[in-house]
């Protein structure tokens, strides 16, 4: 399976970090190889000084499929969680000035965290749902899925003409803005329409 993560997916997140708005959705991978065990600590990799969070909605995709028209794109989904896109900033930014791909900074052990459960859509509108992060109980990111610069659906139509959509992949779909470090004690917890979704230590 595969994470594939969309960037730049929130106008105020993109703002922060000072880049400009897509005009088609952005994306990148993360192999299966990123996902932090679940109930297990994130200890920080010790290159990098500026880990951040970004908290993002999941989408399970549940059918194969490739060249998804968007408007039959619902049919590949019936699941949501809620996970982190752990980056290491200063990597990232040394990538960008450079030229090169994220992955060092994107897609290292442990960079993919996704809650153990999902929640069912089933009355549920995709774009309409809360979510936010606490860390250490103040809340420093919050959003609502309307606030998407590409819905869902587009995204699955896009990336879809690119690679095929298997079962079981996982869809990261941006993050809204209040992203920031996390540091060893730091304790992130994510809730998803009230819910809370994971809580996870960092170390
Ligand atoms: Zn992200």
């Amino acid at each position: 399976m595969k994470f594939i993560c969309i960037g730049r997916n929130y106008a105020d997140h993109a703002k922060e970090l000072k880049n400009d708005l897509p005009t088609e959705p952005m994306f990148f991978l993360k192999p299966d190889s990123a996902l932090l065990q679940q109930g297990v600590a994130m200890y920080i990799p010790e290159w990098t000084t500026d880990l951040h969070y970004e908290v993002e909605v999941l989408v399970k995709i549940n059918r194969l499929g490739k060249y998804i028209e968007e408007k039959f794109a619902h049919r590949y989904y019936d699941e949501i969680g809620l996970g982190i896109d752990f980056t290491a900033r200063d990597i990232q930014d040394e990538c960008k000035r450079k030229g090169h791909p994220w992955e060092k900074a994107k897609a290292f052990d442990g960079s993919a965290i996704v809650s153990k459960k999902f929640l069912s859509l089933e009355g549920k509108n995709i774009q309409n749902l809360d979510f936010e992060l606490e860390k250490n109980g103040s809340i420093v990111q919050k959003a609502n899925t309307s606030d998407m610069i590409f819905s869902v659906d587009r995204i699955i139509a896009h990336v879809s003409q690119f690679m095929t959509l298997k079962i079981g992949d996982v869809i990261y779909t941006g993050t809204p803005a209040g992203v920031g470090p996390a540091q060893a004690g730091d304790v992130l917890k994510g809730r998803l329409e009230g819910q809370l979704m994971f809580s996870q230590d960092i170390k």
